[in-house]
């Protein structure tokens, strides 16, 4: 009954916990392990900045980006699609391309656009201009010629600091961030969040990889938590000891996967979990 109580109890404080493992699990947490985009980050990322190469304008450059984007869901593509704020045709696209933690290869308006991170240019062979400015940069080649880049800023959720003080005072001993952002942007956050890890421009692989290290790492009966919208880290969702998955932004497929579901978005739901974990292991002892 005890343990019935605590999920009823969590799920009032818009957390959904999917079994009372999970819920005993959280009473053991020695690391937790945090997805940028959409969990630490609002995940609604605006465009603040576009440099153009020599001889192409500006309107061209987002219209190219936008095309290349149209049918992707990630919140990088759904920011320069509002920006370039006019309908798009999709009769005209005839190609696309999603290539997970790089970006897009896509074909429109008989052109061949290509809209991702340094790697993506990298892979595909394009001479780039390396942005400076502090942000997330989308770099654009058009039939392998570099366009241009595109910047764009995510902003820490109001709620982050506060969900990582209270993680430490219950005792997490480790709090680490994954991206497949760049470093510079991982890094301001985890400075001005006062994470002990950052680890960035992870590949989905290389997120599975750096979970399984954190795990042998852990202290023994520690538990792990890893917690994401899905996004590109699926696969560590369902590797952590408890996954816990954003029931806003996260997709469908990231519910179905996860153990606990945060209905607000909010990560200091996380240490509210654990409080009531750690309430119903004293009513259940
Ligand atoms: P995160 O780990 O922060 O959730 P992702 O793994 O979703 O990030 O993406 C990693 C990186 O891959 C992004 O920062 C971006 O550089 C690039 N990227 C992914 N999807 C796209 C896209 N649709 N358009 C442009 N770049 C993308
Ligand atoms: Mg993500």
């Amino acid at each position: 009954l005890g343990f019935f109580g605590g999920i009823g109890g969590a799920s009032k404080g818009g957390i959904l916990v999917k079994g009372s493992n999970y819920l005993e699990a959280l009473n053991s947490v020695d690391t937790v392990v945090f997805d940028k985009t959409g969990t630490l980050t609002k995940g609604r990322f605006e465009v603040t900045g576009i440099k153009c190469a020599e001889n192409v304008g500006e309107a061209d450059l987002l219209e190219s980006a936008a095309y290349a984007e149209s049918y992707s869901t990630h919140p990088i593509a759904l920011s320069i699609v509002k920006a370039y704020g006019r309908d798009i045709d999709r009769g005209e696209i005839s190609q696309f391309d999603e290539i997970s933690g790089h970006g897009i290869k896509a074909a429109a308006k008989g052109r061949l656009i290509v809209a991702g991170n340094d790697k993506l240019m990298a892979r595909e062979q394009i001479p780039f201009e390396q942005a400076g400015e502090p942000g997330t940069i989308v770099y654009v080649a058009v039939d392998g010629a570099y366009a241009g880049y595109i910047v764009i800023s995510d902003q820490v959720k109001d709620d982050s600091k506060g969900a990582i003080a209270a993680l430490r005072k219950l005792g997490v001993k480790k709090l680490v961030m994954l991206t497949g952002d760049s470093k510079a942007v991982g890094d301001r956050i985890g400075r001005e969040l006062g994470l002990d890890e950052v680890h960035a421009e992870l590949l989905p692989d290389g997120k599975v990889a750096e979970l399984e290290r954190l795990e042998a790492a852990k202290a023994r009966g520690g538990k792990l938590v890893f917690v994401g919208d899905g996004i590109n880290d699926a696969p560590v969702l369902a590797r952590a000891d408890v996954g816990v998955a954003m029931g806003g932004v996260g997709s469908d497929a990231a519910i179905e996967a996860a153990d606990v579901v945060i209905m607000n978005d909010e990560p200091s739901r996380l240490a509210a979990a654990i409080k009531i974990a750690r309430r119903t292991r004293r009513i259940v002892w």
